[in-house]
C-alpha cells in the first residue's frame, strides 16, 4: 500500500514536468480504429462497426498526411486485425505521440417487442376459447442520431452503472475498484484532462457545423483512453442501429464528412495549443 501511495505521489508531482518536457508542438497523432478482426464491434442492419471505423480512420489519416505538414500519423491498425487495448496503448506510448484519437460507431441496446402471431383455441371449463399467441422480436433499431465524444472520467464516483449503460454500449470500462485505476486517473487528470476536453469540444463543434446532431462531450472510465500517456478522446461518429445513419456512415460522402470533421477538430486544437 505504501509503495502504491508513493507511486501515486510521484505521478501527481511529476506530471506537470512531463507535460512541459513535451513542449507545445503537436507532431504525432495516433488514429485508433475501434475493434477489428474477431471483434466486430456493434452490428447494424447490413454493416459492422469494425469496417466503418477502419474506413474512416484511414481517411482521417490521409487528410492529415495530405494537409498538415510535419504531422505524423500512427495507426493502431490499417487492416482487419484486432490489436488488444494494451497493444493500442503501446503503439501510442512507444511513438511518444501527442494525441490519441479512437474512432467508434455508436449503437443502442436490444429491445424486445411482443407481436401478435395468431390465435389458438383452448378448452377451458368445457368451453372453447380463443387465446392469442405472441412472439417476441429482438431488435435494436433507433431514431437516435448524432455524434458524441468521450474523455476519460476523472472521479471514481462518476454516475455509475445506469448512466453508463444508457450512454454507451462500448465495452472496456476500467475496474474502478482497482487501486491502479486511481493512479492512472490521477496521472491523467494532472496532465491531460483539460487538453482532452478541449480537443473533444473542438471535434464536436466541427460535426455540429456539418449539421450532425451534437450529443456532447461525455466522461467514462474507458480503458482505451486510460493507458496512453497523452491527451486522448473517443469519438462515436453515429449510430449503426439507425438505418439512416448506418447508410450515411457506409457511404463515401458520409465517411469523408466524418473524417473531415475529425481532421478540422485536430487542426483547431493544434492551432490553439501551439499559440
Ligand atoms: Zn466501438
Amino acid at each position: 500500500m505504501r509503495t502504491k501511495l508513493l507511486i501515486l505521489f510521484l505521478l501527481i508531482a511529476g506530471a506537470p514536468y512531463l507535460l512541459m518536457a513535451k513542449g507545445k508542438t503537436i507532431t504525432k497523432v495516433v488514429i485508433d480504429a475501434g475493434h477489428g478482426g474477431s471483434d466486430i464491434g456493434a452490428q447494424g442492419a447490413f454493416s459492422k462497426e469494425k469496417d466503418i471505423t477502419l474506413a474512416v480512420s484511414l481517411k482521417v489519416g490521409k487528410i492529415i498526411a495530405d494537409s498538415m505538414k510535419g504531422m505524423q500519423v500512427i495507426f493502431t491498425r490499417t487492416t482487419d486485425t484486432y490489436p488488444t487495448l494494451v497493444d493500442r496503448h503501446k503503439v501510442a506510448n512507444q511513438a511518444n505521440a501527442d494525441l490519441f484519437i479512437a474512432i467508434h460507431v455508436n449503437s443502442t441496446p436490444f429491445t424486445y417487442t411482443k407481436i401478435l402471431k395468431g390465435y389458438k383455441m383452448v378448452k377451458r371449463h368445457h368451453k372453447t376459447v380463443k387465446q392469442p399467441i405472441y412472439t417476441s422480436i429482438r431488435h435494436h433499431e433507433t431514431k437516435r442520431s448524432g455524434v458524441e465524444t468521450y474523455v476519460l472520467a476523472l472521479h471514481r464516483n462518476y454516475q455509475k452503472e445506469e448512466a453508463i449503460s444508457e450512454m454507451t454500449t462500448e465495452t472496456g470500462l476500467m475496474d474502478v475498484n482497482d487501486p491502479q485505476t486511481a493512479i492512472i486517473i490521477a496521472q491523467y487528470s494532472q496532465a491531460f484532462q483539460l487538453k482532452s476536453l478541449s480537443l473533444s469540444s473542438k471535434i464536436q463543434e466541427q460535426f455540429a457545423a456539418e449539421g450532425r446532431p451534437d450529443l456532447g462531450v461525455k466522461q467514462l472510465p474507458l480503458e482505451v483512453l486510460a493507458g496512453s500517456a497523452m491527451p486522448g478522446v473517443l469519438v462515436e461518429i453515429g449510430f449503426i442501429t439507425n438505418v439512416e445513419e448506418e447508410t450515411y456512415l457506409n457511404s463515401e460522402k458520409g465517411q469523408e464528412d466524418v473524417a473531415m470533421a475529425i481532421y478540422k477538430g485536430i487542426r483547431a486544437y493544434k492551432a490553439d495549443a501551439e499559440k
